[in-house]
């Protein structure tokens, strides 16, 4: 429990959220401002920043309850044409709330969403010698 964040707030009921689940370890809550409707997040009750603080057992108990969300969203909401799992790990890769949280994103077609790319993104593939390179600093994982 971390007294500034608003998720923990969630979690003690001191903050309202509209919560879809709930058990010993994990809660789920609608997003305050969803891309689409239906949009969830999926949250640890312990308090943790990043992914790499949470034990194993606990960081996977999020996505058997993300992948039943987005059965329902996919159920009552059939626009929905694709669900984006979404974990933004750290300030840098956007993560807004330091609480972690695995975003249930309904997508529907021209939905007005998307990563943005440097127009040179789209020029560059990278050589197999290169891939092989980037692969061999990563590994053993
Ligand atoms: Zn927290």
């Amino acid at each position: 429990m971390n007294s500034d964040c608003i998720f923990c707030k969630i979690v003690n009921k001191e903050v309202f959220a509209a919560v879809l689940f709930e058990d010993d370890d994990i809660m789920a809550f609608m997003d305050i401002k969803p891309i689409n409707e239906g949009h969830s997040l999926v949250i640890t009750k312990k308090h943790a920043v990043l992914v790499d603080e949470l034990e194993e057992e606990l960081y996977l108990k999020l996505f058997p309850i993300g992948r039943k969300i987005a059965n329902k969203i996919k159920e009552v909401f059939p626009e929905t044409k694709g669900i984006m799992y979404f974990i933004a790990d750290g300030e840098h890769a956007g993560q807004e709330v330091p609480h972690v949280h695995l975003h249930i994103i309904p997508r529907k077609p021209n939905d007005g969403f998307d990563f943005t790319f440097d127009p040179a993104y789209y020029d560059r593939l990278l050589t197999e010698e290169e891939r092989t390179k980037v692969k061999d600093k990563l590994i053993p994982i």
